[in-house]
């Protein structure tokens, strides 16, 4: 039995010495010292051992128990050395090799309009406010005197929810709303960029939905050379030094005198061409001085102040400014359209 046992171990450690692989090492392990591997057998038949055999061939079966156990340990150990090895050679990390790009988000073209056209204005003295997107009829209409049945309430299709309110068809009731929550009727100087609803069907010019930016200045004194002025300088920030403007008659309820403005064509610069319909003019936004009702409802005395409005399209300024052919494009989100406009 003793013989036995010995050449057991050796058979099992030549064995452990040849597995090259953590599975090979593990089968050696569960056939030489599993329940039913042969030492175990030995152990088995140690009853029919005399007294005096038995603690000596026992003492021997835990000896080579434990040498193999050992002998599988130790080679573990270096199989699992040699594969991180061969892992980290096969892994090596190649510095030089260029890095994959991460793609970052950027605001989108008409945030960043609004912000440039926002940043413009607040660097000639304008505070930025904002208002309701749902609004009520006054606010949107009768404070603008647009008082009920109004012909030029047909001007702008409305969203009604209830009879009273309706989705803003401009941002000009923040206006209202601004002069009107003034307690002191100090002077106003504030523009108000924001979302503004009409029924219109969706084509290349026309959305149901999109952005105004709306100006106002009210104080003692401020005249029609002032709302000038203040546009010559936006227009040219915004679409080049060499750009002019010129100030067409309008109409519209809430101005008196109401006028539109155009800038010089900048693909001909005024020479006529396709963009500006042969005019060498296109039309960016309306304006005019504040009419004396519009002051008056808000509780500015029309005798003492005197102000002036505008509103404007960022889409269209932007547009005009990058080309852009389809108002459609600001809101089916293409990433195409989008990517162009990501500055880094
Ligand atoms: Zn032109």
């Amino acid at each position: 039995m003793k013989e036995q046992l010995q050449a057991l171990e050796k058979e099992a450690l030549e064995k452990v010495d040849d597995a090259t692989s953590l599975k090979e090492l593990q089968d050696v392990r569960v056939a030489y010292l599993g329940k039913k591997g042969p030492i175990t057998e030995v152990l088995r038949g140690m009853g029919k051992l005399s007294k005096e055999e038995r603690p000596v061939i026992g003492e021997l079966a835990n000896k080579v128990r434990g040498n193999i156990a050992d002998a599988i340990d130790s080679k573990k150990a270096s199989i699992e050395a040699a594969e991180l090895e061969k892992q980290l050679e096969e892994e090596t990390i190649d510095v030089t090799l260029p890095g994959r790009p991460v793609p970052t988000g950027g605001p989108h073209l008409l945030t960043s309009i609004v912000e440039e056209i926002e940043d413009l204005f607040i660097g000639m003295g304008f505070e930025v406010s904002e208002g309701p997107e749902v609004e009520t009829d006054y606010y949107n209409f009768e404070a603008l005197n647009l008082p009920k049945g109004h012909p030029a309430r047909d001007m702008q299709d409305s969203f009604y929810i209830t009879e009273e309110i309706l989705m803003r068809t401009h941002t000009s009731p923040v206006q209202a709303r601004t002069m009107n929550a003034m307690e002191d009727k100090r002077p106003v100087k504030m523009i108000c960029p924001g979302k503004v609803y009409r029924r219109d069907t969706d084509d290349a010019t026309h959305s149901h939905q999109f952005t105004q930016i709306e100006g106002l200045y009210v104080d003692k004194n401020v005249r029609m050379s002032d709302l000038k002025g203040v546009l010559d300088r936006f227009a040219k920030q915004m679409f080049g030094q060499e750009r002019e403007i010129r100030l067409r008659p309008s109409f519209f309820p809430f101005t008196e005198p109401s006028v539109e403005m155009d800038i010089s064509c900048k693909v001909c610069n005024g020479e006529g061409c396709s963009v500006c319909k042969q005019t060498g003019w296109i039309e960016i936004l309306g304006a005019g001085m504040v009419h004396p009702r519009v002051l008056e409802m808000a509780g500015y005395d029309p005798k003492v102040y005197s102000g002036f409005a505008f509103g404007m399209g960022p889409e269209r300024i932007a547009m005009l400014k990058y080309g852009v052919d389809d108002i459609r494009h600001f809101y089916t989100n293409d990433m195409r359209f989008l990517k162009q406009y990501h500055q880094a």
